[in-house]
């Protein structure tokens, strides 16, 4: 029961939405309900040759007066009841949302984005489903179910009973169906989501393709999943193609009955014509409440499923978190030091990273150097905490890291990641990012910092100019230069550079780099590269290999050792 709690508090604060959504269906319902009965009274009259215009009009207009009354608490029930699901559904998506991000980078290296997404948009849906619809088709099936057959029995109990077993038939064929339907449709939309992707990709290479003449190798394979896709809806069609026809094959059986039955207990003037042509009239009211109670048991079933795995998901903590006694930190002095760190990826077995120590006083530049793969990125990762040492302790100003605060860690720290990632929005937001109250001069004195202050005049609309998705419409540099910008603005006292320069050109680069020394004194920085010219400037070096420092020193010290450092340069510098 406990993933049911998840929902209680949209519940609780949307109560009386709730209540009153539900009393318009049941109201909805009840004047259904009546409108047989005005149609008995009616023909009880004319076949009795009692009604005049008089009363046949007014019962024109209580028939009118009823269909209003049913739009309009209609309108009202559909507007609470289906926009209360809705609410439901945000409330749930932004709170998954919000802790997803709280997960650690090893969560998001275990579980694929894409199927973590699908999942929960999925099982959202189902429980919008089942919290929307599922109430009114529960409701419905209660009231106008349950009133229809009470009415119908008031009117003849044999006669009812005798149609109720066609009619309940109804709720196992709509369960059947409702589930093939709902599976089959869950799969039309994967594959429709699997073609929109082809068609996306094969466009976003067209350059490669159309370099190699391979369109109709791309059109081939487009069409495979495109015929599945046919398939698919074909089998959807089938399903409810046989299903529309079940439905009217029970329920004019059961009027089969009726009209046998009933006609020959009207003719003995057991039930009067009004009685039999309401019985009808009811019977006809009777369909969709019971293929409601089918579809509720699905629409149940897939919802409490779908909790479940929500719940679980809420329930997955992140590795990387406030300790108990973690300690605030302001802002901080920047002495870094690394004490026999050892780490290692959770879907590996090796050492990412073994007997790392360091010292780096504030202030002070270290360079790191190392091919492909020694863990350059793995080793500054580990400093704002985007994984966790799995042995020994990095301390910030003496103090362990994971006893800090997370969140005062980080904001401690710029980081300029190896990847540059920019978000769909302007350059201006892509820097400032998030950052309140920034003056205009910052920002300028960032960007041109970062060199991309020129590239600002060449853009149509400068620092207005929009990205495009991970920022399409930049080059390689340039979105290298913004994610420096950005790291420059945020004007934490540590700053890490991870190949911060290999997309731009020497020129710019070295203006960069000046810009980056020019900082050396008032910040910590932490700047890893293969390339020998963006590190060599550094108070010390340290160079590694398969995750260990095989050397360190200055630029001087190490050439003198004529190690790898110095193999590595002779090489570079030509
Ligand atoms: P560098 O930055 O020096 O090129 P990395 O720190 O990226 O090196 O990688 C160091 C080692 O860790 C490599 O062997 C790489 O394959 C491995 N590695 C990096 N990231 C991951 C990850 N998310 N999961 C598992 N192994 C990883
Ligand atoms: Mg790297």
């Amino acid at each position: 029961m406990s993933s049911v709690k998840l929902i209680a508090p949209y519940l609780k604060g949307n109560l009386f939405v709730a209540i009153f959504g539900m009393l318009c269906l049941i109201i909805v319902d009840f004047l259904q309900l009546i409108i047989p009965r005005i149609i008995k009274w009616a023909i009880d009259d004319i076949s009795t040759f009692q009604a005049g215009t008089k009363e046949l009009l007014i019962y024109a207009l209580y028939i009118t007066g009823c269909a209003v009354l049913i739009g309009l608490f209609r309108y009202i029930w559909r507007l609470s009841l289906i926009g209360l699901s809705r609410k439901i559904e945000e409330g749930l998506r932004n709170r998954l949302f919000f802790h997803i991000q709280t997960l650690s980078s090893s969560y998001f290296d275990k579980t694929k984005t894409g199927n973590l997404m699908a999942h929960a948009t999925n099982d959202i849906m189902n429980i919008r489903m089942a919290t929307g619809m599922g109430i009114v088709a529960l409701t419905d099936a209660v009231t106008l179910g349950g009133a229809s057959i009470i009415f119908m029995g008031y009117i003849n109990i044999r006669l009812t009973l005798m149609v109720i077993f066609p009619m309940t038939a109804l709720i196992f064929f709509s369960r059947f169906f409702t589930k093939k339907m709902h599976a089959l449709y869950m799969d039309i939309q994967k594959t429709f989501s699997d073609m929109t992707e082809s068609a996306r990709e094969k466009f976003s290479g067209i350059r490669i393709i159309k370099a190699y003449t391979r369109e109709k190798e791309a059109a081939l394979q487009f069409d495979l999943i495109s015929k599945n896709y046919v398939k698919k809806n074909i089998s959807l069609v089938k399903i409810i193609g046989s299903f529309f026809p079940m439905l009217v094959l029970l329920s004019n059986l059961s009027l089969a009955i009726v009209l046998y039955v009933g006609g020959k207990k009207t003719m003995q003037m057991d039930i009067t014509p009004g009685d039999f042509v309401a019985f009808i009239s009811y019977l006809a009211l009777l369909s969709w409440p019971m293929m409601a109670a089918g579809w509720l048991i699905n629409l149940i079933q897939r919802g409490r499923a779908s909790l479940d795995r929500i719940d679980d998901l809420l329930r997955v903590t992140p590795e990387i978190k406030d300790s108990p006694q973690a300690v605030s930190l302001n802002r901080a002095m920047g002495d870094i030091c690394f004490k026999n760190v050892l780490f290692s990826y959770s879907n590996t077995r090796e050492f990412a990273m073994s007997d790392i120590n360091i010292k780096i006083k504030h202030g002070k530049i270290l360079g790191v150097v190392g091919p492909p793969g020694s863990g350059k990125t793995t080793l500054l990762n580990l400093i704002p905490r985007i994984y966790d040492a799995g042995g020994g302790e990095i301390l910030l100003d003496g103090i362990d890291i994971k006893r800090i605060k997370v969140k005062d860690l980080r904001k401690n720290i710029s980081f300029v990641p190896q990847e540059p990632f920019l978000f769909a929005g302007t350059i201006r937001e892509n820097i400032i990012f998030g950052q309140k109250n920034i003056d205009e001069s910052a920002l300028v004195k960032a960007a041109k910092e970062a060199s991309l202050y020129d590239d600002m005049a060449a853009l149509k609309n400068g620092f207005e100019t929009i990205v495009g998705e991970k920022g399409v419409i930049l080059s390689g540099g340039q979105k290298q230069r913004v994610a420096l910008a950005r790291a420059f603005l945020h004007d934490a006292p540590v700053l890490i550079l991870d190949d911060p320069v290999s997309q731009v050109d020497l020129k710019t680069a070295n203006i960069i780099i000046e810009n980056i020394m020019k900082k050396s004194g008032e910040k910590t920085i932490i700047i890893a590269s293969h390339r020998i010219y963006a590190v060599n400037f550094a108070d010390e070096i340290i160079s590694m290999e398969d995750g260990r420092i095989i050397e360190s020193g200055t630029h001087l010290s190490l050439i003198e050792k004529n190690n790898y450092y110095t193999t590595v340069f002779r090489l570079q510098e030509i």
